[in-house]
């Protein structure tokens, strides 16, 4: 039996293999799993046999749905929280469920596992000794001045970005910091992973050859950072077998 009641458990970016031991059994042993939606998570209960009763916390029913949680987990039922993917809080729901269970004096217990921003910088070859987490920057206002700003940091950048705008993304960089090499990883852990190494411009030349989709982290070496033995422009990898998911 477990003897902690709110856990925050990270899930598979893609691939339905990527989650670990601890979190499979924590999913198994708590009395209800807080989630974004529903059927996303389903998949992953539905794969490792799992069937728990659901809370869905979203922005239209969080007050609500965060005083009902609280008054669970005071009368004794144990409870997780998942997103659709990766860790829970970052980019991602969660952060004012967890703010609010630790002022009613309950304890969370992270679980680790997955998470795009992490993985995309333990493959990008890129300084990783410092780095600046912005996730997706504004869409639009603001997003002028956080580009200006980004130009001028001195650290490994890394951002999320969506197959809508990864085109724009890239093009802004060209125009605010063309000199940068540039790690664009897509769908990572999955089928069609795929990784790009340049400058901006570079990479958006071999975007334009293809029909570019999925999700992305793109990573952004140092202001003043060269490669002193440049790897090969565009490492796109051949689609590989999924093990599961
Ligand atoms: N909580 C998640 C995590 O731990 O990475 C991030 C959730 S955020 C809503 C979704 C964004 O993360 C995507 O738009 C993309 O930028 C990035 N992302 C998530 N999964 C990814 C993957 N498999 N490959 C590349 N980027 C991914």
């Amino acid at each position: 039996m477990i003897k902690e009641k709110f856990f925050v458990v990270a899930t598979p970016i893609g691939n339905l293999a990527d989650i670990t031991f601890r979190a499979v059994d924590t999913l198994k042993q708590v009395d209800f799993i807080i989630c974004e939606d529903t059927r996303v998570t389903k998949i992953l209960l539905d794969h490792y046999k799992i069937s728990k009763p659901f809370i869905v916390v979203n922005a239209h029913n969080e007050s609500k749905a965060i005083d009902k949680i609280i008054d669970k987990i005071n009368s004794g039922e144990s409870c997780a929280l998942v997103t659709d993917a990766g860790t829970p809080c970052i980019s991602d729901p969660g952060v004012r469920l967890v703010n609010k269970i630790i002022e009613s004096g309950i304890e969370a217990v992270g679980i680790p596992g997955a998470n795009a921003a992490i993985l995309a910088l333990s493959i990008c070859g890129l300084p990783t000794d410092s780095f600046i987490f912005e996730g997706f920057i504004p869409q639009k206002k603001g997003r002028q001045k956080k580009l200006q700003q980004l130009a001028l940091e001195e650290r490994t950048i890394v951002l999320y970005e969506s197959m809508y705008r990864i085109k724009k993304l890239l093009e802004e960089l060209n125009e605010y910091m063309p000199e940068r090499q540039i790690v664009a990883a897509r769908e990572l852990t999955k089928k069609f992973e795929e990784t790009w190494r340049g400058t901006a411009s570079e990479i958006l030349q071999d975007f334009d050859k293809k029909i570019t989709k999925g999700e992305f982290v793109v990573i952004i070496a140092p202001k003043d950072w060269k490669v002193k033995d440049p790897p090969a422009k565009s490492a796109g990898q051949a689609p590989h077998k999924d093990i599961a998911g």
